[in-house]
């Protein structure tokens, strides 16, 4: 095999969801499996439907999930076309610009080429013919697309025009797609297509073919939906005398209703998996998983990026629609936050803990750290389970006290005798807090659940929090015994 060079080509109109990014992960993943190269190619060439921010969005994402670029748009050329904020990687490369619209001259040069060599033409139809021409061919019942009246006409270059394809009708294709195998075309169902509009900016089909040729792409990971028009992109190779790379057409990701992937479903981007407290490692393994299996006799599900590396091939992509299932994806998230060392739970902690605004003391969070890792499924969880360790006053929702045979006075009876017991601790130790609240709980003949439930509710405002010994231990005995007297006056006589 020439070298393996495979691209990512998004389109800058919104925020692709997690399909979008499987697909420049499978990308990457095969490109990184035979030693080869990933690139990064901005496909801005519709510019009504440019969305500003989605060109940040995608390099801030991949890099965020450790998906490296090895070559791609330089800083220079995102500062041409406005992409100027800090931290802005500077790839770059020897096939540049990655910025479609930055290679509008080497698309006319191109469509030049191919009105030469007879394979294209000029047309300068305005929207009205082709309004009426299209009502025409819906009225009997034909194929919509351009008819083909300027094929002959020769229109003059410096009329305004378009450049249209000449696409053969009577003619069978066929090419083998690296997940679907072969797909054949008895006749190609498509019109004369525009490659390269009035304005100089070409259309995806001509853009694509030149950009994924001068970048010297072999493999081409794209959606499905780029299937159907396939035939234009091999007639252009063929045109141009060009070879076309293996296509691989990735299959939809579907939600678990079966169908298109909705904000219900989970179409989620990969910013919001990050906010929802996701953690890469566990996005990349998940989405790989999602219409990949590793083959044959192997159950594996918990991958690591060099595993996946090494077990990843084209054979293993079903082509049927995969399905998003985000239950597992959590499922699978609070394995890999339980697999981190504590060192590295408690530093990835820190961004959340900043955009929750809890800010606790680095030791006390170090102390219930252990014990927050094994309790969270992502990493939003975090910061309510300690945010009790802040000095804000806490909003006690009394009535999560009240279950189980407890009510008001007995309530307060609880927290009474474990400010004696506190009080009476020479030692403030998880062990000595045990003891001492164990003993309240029996000598009122309670089982310590419900009672430690009360003590839960006043010192830390909630029902779901670390260990409560450990808990009180970190906040210490001032704090604790302060709470708990605050407590007494707002539970009710
Ligand atoms: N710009 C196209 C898209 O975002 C890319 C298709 C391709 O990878 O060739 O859908």
């Amino acid at each position: 095999m020439t070298e393996v060079r495979t691209r990512f080509a998004p389109s800058p109109t919104g925020f692709q969801h997690l399909g979008g990014f499987r697909t420049a992960f499978f990308a990457y993943l095969f490109a990184k499996k035979h030693g080869g190269k990933f690139l990064l190619r901005i496909e801005d060439t519709d510019r009504e439907r440019l969305v500003p921010g989605s060109i940040r969005f995608i390099i801030e994402e991949l890099g965020w999930l450790g998906i490296s670029i090895d070559e791609g748009p330089s800083r220079a050329e995102l500062k041409e076309i406005g992409e100027d904020w800090n931290d802005a990687p500077n790839l770059g490369g020897e096939c540049g610009p990655y910025i479609q619209s930055l290679r509008l001259p080497r698309y006319k040069e191109v469509a030049d080429l191919l009105i030469e060599k007879g394979f294209a033409y000029r047309c300068d139809c305005t929207a009205e013919m082709l309004e009426r021409e299209r009502a025409e061919q819906m009225a009997r019942r034909e194929l919509p697309g351009y008819s083909g009246y300027c094929r002959t006409r020769n229109v003059p270059a410096d009329k305004p025009h378009v450049v249209r394809f000449k696409m053969p009708t009577k003619r069978a294709l066929s090419f083998v797609d690296a997940i679907r195998g072969r797909v054949n075309w008895d006749t190609i169902p498509l019109r004369d297509t525009v490659l390269l509009k009035s304005s100089g900016f070409p259309m995806y089909h001509l853009a694509v073919v030149v950009d994924d040729h001068d970048m010297r792409i072999s493999h081409v990971f794209r959606g499905i939906e780029w299937l159907s028009t396939a035939p234009i992109h091999l007639l252009l190779y063929e045109a141009l005398g060009w070879e076309p790379p293996v296509f691989a057409h990735m299959p939809l990701v579907n939600g678990t209703d079966g169908k298109k992937l909705s904000k219900r479903t989970g179409a989620l981007n990969a910013r919001q998996v990050r906010e929802m407290g996701y953690l890469p490692e566990t996005v990349l393994n998940f989405v790989s998983l999602i219409g990949w299996a590793p083959g044959e006799g192997s159950n594996q599900e918990i991958f690591t990026r060099d595993e996946l590396v090494k077990a990843f091939s084209l054979e293993g992509i079903n082509p049927a629609s995969g399905v998003f299932d985000i239950t597992k994806m959590e499922w699978m998230n609070g394995m890999y936050i339980r697999n981190l060392s504590v060192g590295e739970f408690i530093e990835r902690c820190q961004p959340y803990l900043a955009q929750a605004a809890v800010s606790v003391p680095a030791d006390q969070f170090a102390a219930l750290a252990p014990h927050v890792q094994e309790r969270v499924k992502t990493m939003i969880e975090v910061a309510p389970m300690v945010d009790f360790l802040t000095d804000k006053p806490l909003n006690r929702e009394l009535n999560l006290m009240f279950n189980k045979g407890i009510d008001g006075p007995k309530a307060r009876e609880i927290v009474t005798r474990s400010v004696a017991a506190i009080e009476a601790l020479p030692e403030f130790t998880v062990d000595a807090i045990d003891q001492a609240l164990r003993g309240v709980a029996t000598e009122l003949g309670l089982k310590p659940g419900p009672a430690f439930g009360v003590l839960r509710v006043a010192v830390t405002g909630k029902t779901v929090t670390p260990p409560l010994f450990e808990s009180f231990a970190v906040l210490g005995k001032d704090k604790v015994l302060s709470r708990l007297r605050e407590t007494l006056d707002l539970i009710p006589q």
